[in-house]
């Protein structure tokens, strides 16, 4: 007989939520950081939730072209905060709105986050001033977007081949598409909004060529927003998600632009044609770490969002009687084989919550550290080393806590049986506009290589005795101590030492053994 009453989920949820055993609220302030990040993204969640033009429970049945329109509208909205709101401030806003609309975070990440902070990084102080009063920061005549990748070359960035050749007798330079693979591909906003691009192209002063830098190339008449000569610009059209910015092609035939439209925090190209080469190449590889450190945070908060539904539903199922005396069915949230499937998950996810916080920590200090550089500065090796482990660590944390977020979704998905394959349950569209996050701003294959380079070269300077000074590596300090550890006792796991000491010993080993491979494939 059914024992199914219409109101026995409620019952059931409220009976879960009653009596947690650890104080909830407390819990919340650990994972936001602190109690006052908590209540601003809470009251940033409010606004959204009772604004009419964030309304979502229609998305799952829109066209891409409604998709984009909706997604304008909510920029439209949105451009209120970014003058009237910190930094920081807008930056947890832009948190909460990517767990609402992905595809809007990417579009306004793709400006502020990828075209602004080329800018951030490859701007001297007078060229920054320059764009910010062009209106970068209120997106007033400016809208940017980030031309790096090519149709031919994505990974391969030195292989990059949109030229910039430097004009002496003009002071310009004259950006190029020299070959259809040349063209730039994917950029995100080029299709229909961008006004600007941060392109990457080879410099070439006096026929010689002097790697990839990068240029800020007008693309359209911000009043008009007709495409200015030279510019040749295509939709990419629908994606497997994402689908609220729109991605393009641009191909630039001969377009003119001041010299000054270098970035030259760096590399400096003179009115004579002197190109003056920054002292350690390193320094320049500031651009990509924000959308890095934000993707981790991104995996940590879509990871919780995928297991709040399969949690939730987990707790408000039943299938089979496990007692044929009970009143109703079991929940399926009590059957070992259900915990064990969705509590390693969600015990990881908080782990990358905390992960994201030192992530951002770590990010800050680098970028403030780079920002004081001054020529000749005595901190120069220091922010040399300090700026390799974030590059690092912020590749191999994107890599493998965007994978993993996304085995999260799915796993959540099977979780919930055959409503986790209804697309109005989240999943579809949360896995298809996630699965990108293993892909751009560096694919996870070749940063996750990245990072096993830093940690194999860490490892052998630790053999040489070589202090390891960077927070990420220190376990490798006395290298054969922490090699030979063992666990004295269980109740050892119960300290957060103990388990810090556990860790070490385990990454080292993980490490000592890649090593060995590598070297054992060196000589094969
Ligand atoms: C939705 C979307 C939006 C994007 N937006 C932008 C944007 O706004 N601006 C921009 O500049 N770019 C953008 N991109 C491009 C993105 O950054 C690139 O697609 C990404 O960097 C990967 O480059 P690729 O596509 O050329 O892949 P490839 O480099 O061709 O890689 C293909 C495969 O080969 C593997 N591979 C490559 N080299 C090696 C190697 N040495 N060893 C082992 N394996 C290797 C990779 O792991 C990958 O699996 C976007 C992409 C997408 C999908």
């Amino acid at each position: 007989m059914s024992t199914w009453t219409d109101n026995l989920t409620m019952e059931t949820m409220a009976k879960e939520r009653a009596n947690p055993p650890f104080d909830v609220r407390k819990m919340s302030i650990e994972h936001h950081g602190s109690e006052s990040d908590l209540v601003k993204k809470e009251k940033f969640m409010l606004e959204a939730s009772r604004d009419p033009v964030f309304y979502s429970a229609d998305i799952y049945d829109l066209t891409k072209d409604q998709i984009r329109e909706r997604t304008m509208q909510r920029i439209q909205r949105l451009a209120h905060y970014v003058t009237s709101e910190s930094v920081d401030d807008f930056q947890k806003r832009m948190e909460l709105m990517s767990l609402l609309d992905p595809g809007l975070w990417t579009r306004l990440g793709v400006h502020y986050g990828l075209f602004l902070g080329a800018i951030r990084s490859g701007a001297t102080p007078n060229q920054f001033s320059y764009w910010m009063e062009k209106g970068v920061i209120a997106c007033q005549g400016m809208f940017g977007c980030f031309g790096m990748t090519e149709l031919a070359h994505g990974s391969n960035v030195a292989g990059l081949e949109t030229t910039a050749h430097f004009d002496a007798q003009t002071d310009e330079f004259v950006i190029h598409t020299p070959n259809l693979g040349a063209t730039k591909w994917w950029i995100g906003g080029a299709a229909q909004t961008a006004t600007h691009c941060s392109v990457f192209a080879q410099l070439i002063v006096k026929g010689k060529r002097y790697g990839t830098k990068t240029f800020i190339v007008p693309l359209r008449d911000p009043k008009s927003f007709q495409l200015l000569p030279g510019i040749n610009i295509g939709d990419i059209g629908k994606k497997m998600g994402r689908d609220g910015i729109d991605n393009g092609y641009i191909q630039f035939t001969n377009v003119r632009i001041p010299r000054a439209y270098m970035l030259m925090k760096h590399t400096q190209v003179t009115r004579d044609g002197e190109v003056r080469e920054p002292p350690l190449q390193q320094l320049t590889y500031g651009a990509l770490l924000q959308g890095r450190t934000a993707m981790v945070a991104d995996a940590a908060n879509t990871a919780k969002k995928a297991l709040t539904i399969s949690v939730r539903y987990a707790a408000a199922r039943r299938q089979f009687k496990s007692d044929a005396k009970a009143q109703y069915e079991t929940q399926i949230l009590d059957y070992p084989i259900h915990q064990r499937r969705l509590m390693p998950l969600v015990a990881q996810a908080v782990a990358f919550g905390y992960t994201a916080l030192e992530l951002q920590r770590l990010f800050e200090e680098t970028s403030q550290a780079l920002e004081a550089l001054e020529p000749g500065d005595p901190n120069l090796e220091a922010t040399i080393e300090k700026l390799k482990e974030t590059h690092s660590t912020s590749a191999g944390l994107k890599a493998f806590c965007t994978w993993a977020t996304l085995e999260t979704i799915d796993r959540s998905r099977q979780a919930c049986g055959g409503h986790g394959y209804s697309s109005y349950n989240g999943f579809a569209n949360m896995h298809a506009d996630f699965a990108v996050h293993c892909t751009w701003e560096g694919d996870n294959t070749i940063l996750a290589l990245q990072a096993g380079r830093f940690l194999i070269s860490a490892y052998q300077d630790a053999l040489d005795g070589k202090e390891q000074v960077s927070a990420g590596t220190k376990y490798l300090n006395n290298i054969e101590q922490v090699l030979a550890a063992k666990c004295e006792s269980d109740e050892a796991l119960d300290t957060l030492d103990g388990i810090d000491r556990g860790w070490a010993t385990v990454a080292a080993h993980a490490v000592k053994k890649a090593s060995e491979d590598y070297q054992a494939c060196l000589k094969a």
